[in-house]
């Protein structure tokens, strides 16, 4: 079984294409979406996902998310001693995935096929496979994202030609691509974006303007404060997905207060509201649209059959009113447009394992750098050019340049600049030619290119001894030992709390967020419950923790709705609310 995922910087997905066709994976709380975030905790365990997510503000210092921007670069992340990169990062999460994953279907999984940008270069795109490879998966495949969710929408009718914009919108990125989808055959033509726009932008117009309206300055509040602000922008932001308004009282940590220790705030926002204050956004997202069309100046508007939405923020109604502005009934829009690419992603590994009727469908991509031989005077002779679409083969004939000249040598590199040694060298080779008059002995050289990253190269000539044939599989940088060893120190890792279990783990660091923003009294009532949880978790006892876990939700639930109607020195409402707790117990 292959398995395919959408390793997103904000979120990732599973799915897979079995005898009913595509199904949607959960985790093991059951949800769709796990949240691209790692966390590591001093006593060694590694949380991963929402509980990881959970520890955003509580432990930002060990928290880390938005990792998938710096895949390929050197970046190192710090946490209790030890140093990760994006890629380790990565396969942390992708091992969750697996497991999750196994779970759920019942059966180990080691195939997978995963999603990257079209704008991912080489190195980025070995190192997704290097991810794969250290969580135990063997990826047989990458695949673009706009190429998926063209797929997804195109797997169904393969006759017709269409040509689609992908718009994906996520937490921090946006990228519009066009894509062409023919008979069989997916291709890339021309990709437009914008790395650091997204779902972020509007939580903190939002954040902006809750400071606002309640005569605060954000940059003037503690990092702790901002977060939570943060986080209320982005459940204020979902909310009025659902609803064209919505008002929010609620508290933030105050230590200088000394009534109850929190801040307070009220805030009303209606959907028109949030366009006004989200101009700037939406001007970006006109100068990125405006990019691909002139990028792509061989079509125009008619020849575009549809818009697919893709990404959280597809969800806002705000994006989609903008969009129809522009679009009209092009717009194609599903329930569920941060599923799109997932979706894609497993009708991929349907094809892959011919599960899918006898259609044999092509994703074709684009080649993201030049790819060509070093010549005389370190010029840079390309091969294949960039913006190619793979898979291609081109074939140059080389020539020698000196009268008796017994050898020559390939230096093969990628990269656009025009001195050769400027780019990245991927191999070279040296071949024996007879020496002969210059421009006398000629070599065919072919570089063949695939949408995989593997990249061959043949020499032929008549004056060879034999044709020479060399496959550079871009594994940058990491050998199948080094893979080895990353994966037993991923191994080493503790992972899944011992007793403690994903949902219990969950709950109790839900809990410690909201003791945040919880005034004294509320903080000393959860304080209770979370000691006597984490009591029952410690000594084993199950049963006792349910029903403490339980009634730490209810408390939750309760502190969480009456925020700031509920007046803490209203002691005796709380009180009778936490005595029928201690009775209940
Ligand atoms: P990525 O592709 O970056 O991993 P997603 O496509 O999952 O991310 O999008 C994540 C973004 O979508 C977040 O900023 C989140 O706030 C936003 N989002 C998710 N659901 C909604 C919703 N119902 N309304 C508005 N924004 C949403
Ligand atoms: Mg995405």
């Amino acid at each position: 079984m292959i398995i395919g995922i959408d390793l997103g910087t904000t979120n990732s997905l599973v799915s897979v294409w079995g005898e009913k066709g595509l199904t949607m994976v959960p985790n093991a709380l059951g949800e769709f979406l796990t949240p691209s975030v790692i966390s590591f905790d001093e006593d060694g365990t590694t949380y991963i996902g929402q509980t990881a997510r959970e520890r955003l503000i509580a432990h930002p210092e060990s928290t880390f998310q938005e990792f998938k921007r710096d895949m390929g670069s050197n970046r190192r992340y710090e946490a209790f001693g030890k140093q990760y990169t994006a890629t380790d990062l990565s396969a942390i999460l992708l091992r969750q995935l697996k497991e999750d994953a196994e779970a759920f279907l019942g059966e180990p999984v080691e195939d997978a096929i995963i999603s990257v940008p079209a704008y991912f270069t080489d190195k980025q795109r070995a190192q997704t496979r290097n991810a794969g490879l250290i969580a135990g998966l063997r990826v047989s495949r990458l695949v673009n994202e706009p190429s998926a969710a063209a797929l997804y929408y195109h797997a169904n009718h393969l006759q017709d030609e269409e040509m689609y914009i992908v718009f994906d919108f996520g937490g921090g990125t946006l990228d519009v691509t066009l894509v062409d989808a023919f008979d069989n055959i997916i291709e890339i033509q021309g990709i437009s974006g914008d790395n650091h726009l997204g779902g972020a932008d509007f939580n903190h117009v939002i954040a902006l303007d809750i400071c606002k309206e309640n005569g605060m300055e954000l940059q003037n509040l503690t990092d702790t404060q901002r977060a939570q602000i943060y986080r209320k922008a982005e459940e204020i932001k979902m909310e009025l997905s659902n609803t064209p308004e919505v008002t929010k009282e609620f508290a933030i940590a105050d230590e200088g207060n000394a009534l109850d220790g929190t801040k307070r705030f009220t805030y009303h926002i209606t959907t028109q509201h949030l366009v006004d204050i989200s101009t700037d956004i939406f001007n970006r997202v006109a100068i990125v649209l405006k990019r691909l069309m002139n990028q792509s100046g061989a079509y125009e508007m008619e020849d575009i059959s549809g818009v697919i939405l893709v990404g959280g923020s597809s969800k806002m109604p705000a994006v989609r009113t903008y969009l129809y502005t522009l679009f009209k009934d092009k717009l194609l829009y599903d329930e569920n447009p941060d599923e799109i690419v997932c979706r894609g992603v497993g009708t991929a590994a349907g094809i892959e394992q011919r599960s899918i009727g006898a259609k044999d469908l092509i994703l074709t991509d684009i080649c993201p750098f030049t790819l060509g031989t070093g010549i005389i005077g370190d010029v840079m002779s390309p091969v294949i050019q960039r913006n190619e679409v793979l898979p291609c083969s081109r074939t140059r004939t080389y020539v020698t340049v000196r009268d008796g000249q017994k050898s020559i040598l390939f230096e093969v590199y990628q990269g656009e600049f025009h001195q050769a040694s400027k780019n990245t060298k991927l191999c070279e080779i040296e071949v024996n030619v007879p020496p002969k008059p210059a421009g006398e002995v000629f070599v065919n050289v072919t570089f063949s290119y695939d949408i995989n990253g593997i990249f061959v190269l043949e020499l032929k000539s008549p004056y060879l001894e034999e044709s020479v044939r060399k496959e550079i599989v871009n594994t940058l940088g990491l050998s199948e030992d080094e893979i080895a060893s990353r994966r037993q120190r991923l191994e080493e890792l503790k992972t899944e709390p011992p007793m403690h279990g994903r949902r219990m783990e969950l709950l109790l660091n839900r809990a410690e967020r909201l003791f945040a923003e919880s005034d004294s009294q509320q903080k000393y009532h959860l304080a209770r419950h979370m000691d006597a949880l984490r009591n029952c978790l410690a000594r084993g006892d199950q049963k006792q923790a349910r029903q403490t876990a339980d009634q730490l939700q209810k408390l939750m639930a309760y502190i969480e709705s009456h925020m700031f109607q509920f007046d803490v020195r209203d002691a005796g409402l709380w009180e009778d609310y936490v005595n029928k707790e201690d009775e209940d117990q």
